[in-house]
């Protein structure tokens, strides 16, 4: 017998079991449809909670090298690289049991595990089941996007989706691809001890943020040895026993023993029977509206299928925009003015709202602010100057904000909601800040601001 649902959620990561969970608590009927074997999605298995994992080993690697080099410690400890893997697999399953499929049947949600496919706009099979829906949520994520490079499959490769599963440790990676999973990734192998290249096609690191942002941090990056070779064309690989050679267009070779690919995310829409839906998508996703609402009104998109922004916390903030209009059919649109984005590299990279490019590509004249992290007190006791935050100021409010410090995205959330809340730069300058901390930076780069409006008046 075919089942009648109010709600159907495609897909259990961040998006979906935000709204999967919310929408069996407040009454309604619902079903969420996972393809794997487990709940949680990207974010948890292969994305964000690893690599964040894994980054924090490095940290510490780090920290205990500085140690050793300084005379702080006798010795620098040796790194046991699977060591670091079994603790991400620890802190998967920690935070895995939020997500028991237990819970979400607690609040009166179906839980099903399989691939979802429309066989028309209300109707869904998973294996032998059909189910028929009100209404829907695409929630299926994102896969990596593999670059059409001669010889890649017969080399082999790694992706986000393999590499937190290996337990060696690689002597060479190279690691294509120089946004934000590249950058991280680079950072944490190289601090673990393998020899890192990084490689990415335009001519530098970071390309979404600005240019003093990439260069401070290809000079951190550099600093720690990893080898950086922006501008460059991969034109091919290949395999020799256990060691791999990336081909550069200009001639140039990588010798390594592992290769990643970090070089973007495609839209998981395959062999979800948009077509039979009648849901419109492109190779950038299932197109929506700002009510999340795709080409067939009843059936909804959110999170990284549908982007524009591929981050856990868009998931989620999509998620109750689409629980508005679902649940209590309020018409709420999205707002894209405030989104953090932080890369987790050290320093970190955080920001917030417009940046110089997206200003000047859309007309709007500015005023920047700038202050430099090595005059932060607390960033000179804890021997940190690579960095600063500048401030994109017009009309005596935030157009966006980028900083580049030693928990740069902690510090970010300040200037959010100073951007949500349409505050006043002289509210930050008003705002008493605790000595010593980061946090500081904010009302000293408001100050140095007026000071300099002042000189310029005088
Ligand atoms: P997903 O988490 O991808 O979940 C989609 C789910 O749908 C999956 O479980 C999938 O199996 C399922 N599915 C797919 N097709 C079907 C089908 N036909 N039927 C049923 N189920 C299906 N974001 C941050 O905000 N901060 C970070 O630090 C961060 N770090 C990252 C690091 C890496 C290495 C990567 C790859 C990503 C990172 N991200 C980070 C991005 C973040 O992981 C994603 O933005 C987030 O997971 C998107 O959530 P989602 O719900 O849209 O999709």
């Amino acid at each position: 017998m075919t089942k009648r649902q109010d709600l159907i959620v495609i897909g259990g990561g961040p998006g979906g079991l935000v709204v999967a969970s919310v929408a069996a608590q407040l009454g309604l009927r619902v079903t969420l449809i996972e393809k794997s074997d487990r709940l949680g999605g990207d974010c948890l298995h292969s994305g964000c909670v690893p690599s964040k994992t894994l980054i924090n080993a490095a940290r510490i690697a780090h920290t205990a090298r500085q140690g050793a080099e300084s005379g702080l410690l006798a010795s620098m400890p040796g790194i046991v690289f699977d060591k670091a893997i079994d603790e991400v697999h620890r802190v998967i399953d920690q935070i895995q049991a939020v997500d028991d499929p237990e819970r979400f049947r607690g609040y009166g949600c179906d839980v099903i595990f399989g691939a979802a496919r429309f066989t028309g706009p209300h109707e869904i099979s998973v294996g032998e089941q059909t189910l028929r829906g009100r209404r829907f949520v695409i929630a299926t994520g994102s896969r990596p996007a593999i670059p059409p490079i001669p010889l890649l499959e017969q080399t082999g490769f790694e992706t986000n989706e393999t590499i937190f599963r290996r337990r060696d440790l690689p002597e060479q990676l190279a690691v294509i691809g120089g946004g934000p999973i590249g950058v991280e990734l680079s950072q944490a192998f190289s601090r673990l001890g393998s020899q890192v290249t990084l490689i990415e096609a335009a001519d530098r690191l970071l390309i979404n943020e600005d240019e003093q942002t990439s260069k401070l941090i290809e000079s951190a990056l550099a600093g720690e040895g990893i080898n950086i070779i922006t501008a460059a064309q991969v034109g091919g690989v290949r395999r020799e026993g256990d060691y791999r050679q990336v081909a550069l267009a200009d001639g140039r070779t990588v010798e390594c023993n592992r290769i990643l690919i970090a070089t973007g995310r495609r839209p998981a829409v395959h062999g979800l029977g948009l077509e039979e839906a009648g849901v419109t998508f492109s190779k950038r996703g299932i197109e929506v509206d700002r009510r999340l609402r795709t080409s067939q009104k009843h059936i909804y998109a959110v999170g990284d299928v549908c982007g524009p922004y591929q981050f856990t916390h868009m998931a989620e903030y999509q998620a109750g925009i689409a629980l508005a209009n679902i649940v209590f059919r309020s018409p709420k649109k999205t707002d894209y003015r405030v989104v953090p984005r932080v890369v987790y590299t050290d320093p970190e990279v955080a920001s917030v709202g417009m940046t110089l490019a997206q200003a000047d590509a859309a007309g709007i004249k500015y005023d920047i602010a700038e202050f430099p992290l090595a005059e932060i007190d607390r960033a000179i006791t804890a021997g940190h100057s690579k960095g600063r935050a500048r401030l994109l100021i017009r009309k005596g409010r935030l157009l966006g904000a980028s900083i580049v410090a030693p928990h740069a995205g902690e510090l970010l959330h300040e200037l959010a909601l100073a951007m949500q809340v349409k505050a006043t730069i002289k509210d930050i300058s008003a705002t008493v800040h605790a000595y010593p901390t980061y946090a500081q930076i904010h009302r000293r780069t408001v100050n140095k601001h007026y000071a300099h409006l002042l000189q310029s008046k005088s």
